[in-house]
């Protein structure tokens, strides 16, 4: 059994999605919640359900891609709770077009959100977890980063870029008692994937060998289980959640 008491739990793009299935299921098991997003009221509202729920939890309006965000938001764990035993960093956006009709600007917003904002709040997490000689980070890559996807040019690279991070970070850490892993989800459904064509998401879904999208919570059950000692000798690991579309011929 998975128990998470005391344990700090700073969720990114945690009030809608797959972020909030994770900031559900982890203080389900005892986790002391912050919730981190772009959108206050949302922000806000999430940590009203969630206190409702009778889980400690606190609201953090932030932008993953700013360093001083990312500073504040961690601090803000730290203070509100003594301790930032978990990070998981799921804020992500995708900003899809074929490659050569990119701007830009669509490439830039996408590493900043998904591989710079991993970046910044990791950075600040481990200044607390260095101390502490304890620390569980759990990056969101995707499918897309492994397989690359027609029309993700700019989401496929920082998703693989997540990837190449999370191996560095989890060799740099490992001796100070952090660990680092990635969740690789394939299709899921939620905002991000409900803007695809009905016809088109009928296709990707029958292409997946267990015959259905994944849910919220298909991807905060592999993050409580990497998130607590039950995986004390896994890091460094992309654990795919897809169900069993990257195997070959599995399409997603
Ligand atoms: P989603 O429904 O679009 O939710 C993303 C959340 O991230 C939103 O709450 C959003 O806030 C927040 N966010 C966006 N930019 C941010 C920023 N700069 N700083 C802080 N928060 C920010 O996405 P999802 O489907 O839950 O995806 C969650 C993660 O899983 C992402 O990293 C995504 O790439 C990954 N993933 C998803 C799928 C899938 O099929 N859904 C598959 C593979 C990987 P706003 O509400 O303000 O926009």
């Amino acid at each position: 059994m998975i128990d998470l008491k005391n344990k700090s739990a700073i969720v990114t793009g945690g009030a809608r999605g797959i972020g909030k299935g994770i900031a559900l299921k982890l203080g389900s098991l005892g986790a002391n919640l912050v919730i981190a997003d772009l959108n206050e009221e949302q922000t806000k509202a999430c940590v009203e359900e969630l206190k409702g729920k009778g889980y400690k939890a606190i609201a953090v309006k932030c932008d993953v891609s700013k360093e001083e965000d990312a500073v504040a938001l961690v601090d803000a764990c730290q203070k509100e709770f003594g301790s930032v035993d978990i990070l998981v960093n799921n804020a992500g956006i995708t900003k899809d077009t074929l490659l050569m009709r990119m701007k830009k600007e669509q490439w830039d917003a996408v590493i900043a959100v998904n591989l710079t904002g991993t970046f910044t709040c990791t950075q600040a997490a481990i200044k607390y977890m260095l101390k502490q000689k304890s620390g569980a980070i759990i990056n969101l890559s995707s499918i897309s980063g492994e397989n690359g996807n027609i029309g993700q040019t700019n989401y496929s690279a920082s998703k693989a870029g997540v990837i190449g991070f999370t191996k560095a970070c989890a060799l740099e850490l490992a001796s100070r008692g952090i660990r680092v892993n990635a969740i690789a989800p394939g299709f899921i459904a939620t905002d991000m994937t409900a803007a695809i064509p009905e016809n088109i998401k009928a296709g990707m879904i029958n292409a997946i060998p267990l015959k259905r999208a994944g849910l919220p919570e298909d991807i905060a059950n592999a993050v409580a289980f990497l998130a607590s000692d039950a995986s004390s000798f896994i890091t460094a690991h992309i654990l795919d959640v897809n169900g069993g579309g990257f195997l070959p011929g599995g399409g997603h």
